[in-house]
């Protein structure tokens, strides 16, 4: 396990990934009753711009960097940057929050989250970023083998009939990683029917997830929405070229809610022959 998300923190696939989160969070909180989330691939919570890894690519400076220089941008993307400065000085950007990170500040008190991560040095940092904190369990293992250890939630007597799964893996192992991704949604729609499940993934060349594309589109969720933002073309296998984020049983109208958000990520991020993408995989029943 080579992969280290403090190299691409705050890249142009963390925008997208992060910028929905919160929306799927957002209606989550539309109603009073309490949710629980499981971020399966958790990663340390947060990362420091101005560190080594990340300097090393530069990739923020494309990304969450660029976005925050913009103005006239849509309310959710507003409210993403707010999230984003909320653990910063008020006049710079120097750390960059995880999705862990995200979800934690954005719970309110009967709320829960569970972050897996296993890679151990990781799993260390994103312990001690949540020492004390009651609303966040911290596991130090394989966040797949945590949908059938965790799913249905239960917090002692709490039981959650509504929820966020969000899965991130790092695609280390390219092919391997697509059928774990799906049999792992199936796993979570089984477990818990209710639940929204969200998956990041790696665009290179669009055309050759047209069989992933296929097969998680059969899976028995109420709708599964494709957003995609695609900051180059894709006409070269060899780079990110954009990611996308597949919504399993997405909330009511969030295609419409989507729509401005990736446009104006398209402007704000794209270089030239870059594109974005909203598509019914599995239209809403
Ligand atoms: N979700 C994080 C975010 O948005 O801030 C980024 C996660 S990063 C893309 C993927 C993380 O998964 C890495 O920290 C890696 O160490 C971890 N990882 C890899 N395989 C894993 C597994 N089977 N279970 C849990 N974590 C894993």
């Amino acid at each position: 396990m080579n992969y280290r998300h403090g190299f691409h923190a705050g890249n142009h696939a963390d925008v997208l990934k992060h910028v929905i989160v919160l929306m799927l969070l957002e209606a989550l909180k539309a109603k009073p009753s309490p949710f629980f989330v499981l971020d399966t691939h958790a990663g340390r919570g947060r990362y420091l711009l101005g560190g080594e890894q990340s300097q090393r690519t530069g990739e923020a400076a494309t990304g969450i960097l660029r976005l925050a220089a913009h103005k006239g941008l849509p309310a959710p993307l507003k409210a993403y940057l707010q999230a984003v400065k909320a653990g910063n000085p008020v006049d710079a950007l120097l750390a960059y929050p995880g999705s862990p990170m995200l979800v934690a500040q954005a719970l309110r008190e009967g709320d829960r989250l569970a972050a897996c991560e296993l890679q151990a040095e990781e799993a260390q940092a994103l312990k001690a970023l949540f020492t004390g904190d009651a609303k966040v369990a911290v596991h130090a293992r394989d966040g797949y083998g945590a949908i059938k250890a965790l799913l249905p939630p239960r917090v002692g007597q709490d039981r959650f009939a509504r929820g966020l799964v969000l899965i991130d893996p790092p695609y280390e192992a390219q092919q391997d990683e697509y059928p774990l991704v799906r049999d792992a949604v199936a796993e979570c729609l089984q477990r818990w029917p209710g639940a929204m499940v969200a998956v990041w993934y790696p665009i290179k060349q669009r055309r050759t997830l047209q069989p992933f594309y296929r097969r998680v589109a059969s899976l028995p969720a109420k709708g599964v929405l494709a957003a995609e933002l695609l900051v180059h073309p894709d006409d070269s296998p060899l780079r990110l070229n954009g990611s996308g984020m597949l919504l399993f049983n997405p909330p009511w109208q969030l295609d419409q809610a989507l729509a401005p958000v990736l446009k104006a990520l398209d402007a704000a991020l794209g270089e030239p022959g870059a594109s974005h993408l909203l598509t019914w995989l599995r239209p809403p029943v």
